[in-house]
C-alpha cells in the first residue's frame, strides 16, 4: 500500500497528522507530488519531513522558490520569496544547502507499472491544472488521456476527485472516499494537505493499494488555529493565507 500526498504549502501542523494518519494504515511507501512549501509559516521543516520518501516531485512552488517565479499573483510571490529567504537564511548552513539541492533535484514526474505520477498534469507536469470542470472540455481531456498509459496520479488544484477517460468526475464525497480503478484511464487527484481548496478544511491524501486497484481519500483533522496563528505572525505571509485555511478554499 501507497499513501500519495500533494501540496503541503509549508503546512507543519497538516503534515504531522497525516503522517500520524499514515503511520496507521499499513503503509509501505510515501509519495509527495509537490509543492512542498510556498504560502505557508514552515518551509524548513516540511522539506526536512520529506527528504526521504521514495518519490517527491517538483512543484511550481518549489521550483519558483529555488528558480525564477513566474505567473503567481502578488500574495503568493511575496509567500515564495519569503520562503527562498528562509531557506538562505538558515543559521545551519550545511542543512540549508542540503534542503536547495534536493529541490533542485526534483523530478517531474515519476513513473511505476503503468501508472504516472505529476504534479499538475501528464502535458505539462508543473503548471497544468485539471480542475473538474474540464470534464467538460472534451478536447483537453482527450489530449491528456492520450497521454496517460493507465493511471495518473496528480496534484496542484488542490481539489481531490476522480476523472475518468469516459468524461466523468467523482469528488470523494459522492463515492464514500472509496474508488475501485477500472480499465479506463483515470486521472487521481489526491487533494492538498496544506491548504485543501474543495470546502473541507481537513488535510487530504490518498491510499492506493495498486493489487486491488482501490483509491482511497483520507481527510485528517488537524490544529489549522496554530497555523494561522504562525501565518500572522510573519509579515510576509497575507492574513488571507490563514483565513483560507479554515474554510478549505
Ligand atoms: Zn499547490
Amino acid at each position: 500500500m501507497l499513501a500519495i500526498i500533494s501540496d503541503i504549502h509549508s503546512n507543519l501542523e497538516a503534515l504531522q497528522a497525516v503522517l500520524d494518519d499514515i503511520r496507521e494504515q499499513g503503509v509501505e511507501k510515501i509519495y509527495c507530488l509537490g509543492d512542498i512549501i510556498g504560502y505557508g509559516p514552515n518551509p524548513r521543516e516540511c522539506i526536512d519531513a520529506v527528504m526521504d520518501f521514495p518519490v517527491v516531485l517538483l512543484g511550481n512552488h518549489d521550483q519558483a522558490a529555488i528558480f525564477d517565479p513566474e505567473g503567481f499573483n502578488a500574495g503568493a510571490l511575496r509567500a515564495i520569496l519569503w520562503t527562498r529567504q528562509q531557506l538562505e537564511e538558515d543559521p545551519n548552513q550545511e542543512r540549508a544547502m542540503q534542503r536547495w539541492e534536493f529541490l533542485a533535484e526534483r523530478p517531474r514526474r515519476h513513473s511505476e507499472n503503468g501508472v504516472i505520477y505529476v504534479h499538475g498534469s501528464v502535458r505539462n507536469p508543473l503548471n497544468e491544472y485539471i480542475f473538474p470542470e474540464d470534464i467538460y472540455n472534451q478536447r483537453k481531456m482527450e489530449k491528456i488521456f492520450a497521454l496517460v498509459e493507465q493511471y495518473c496520479f496528480q496534484g496542484h488544484t488542490h481539489v481531490p476527485g476522480i476523472f475518468t477517460e469516459r468524461l466523468e468526475y467523482y469528488h470523494p464525497e459522492e463515492i464514500s472516499g472509496e474508488y475501485r480503478l477500472d480499465n479506463a484511464k483515470t486521472l487521481i487527484n489526491v487533494g492538498s494537505v496544506g491548504q485543501p481548496r474543495d470546502g473541507d478544511w481537513r488535510a487530504c491524501y490518498v491510499l492506493f493499494d495498486p493489487k486491488q486497484r482501490l483509491v482511497r481519500f483520507r481527510r485528517v483533522p488537524y490544529d489549522v488555529e496554530t497555523t494561522i496563528q504562525k501565518i500572522y505572525e510573519v509579515e510576509e505571509l497575507d492574513k488571507y493565507l490563514g483565513d483560507r485555511l479554515r474554510e478549505g478554499r
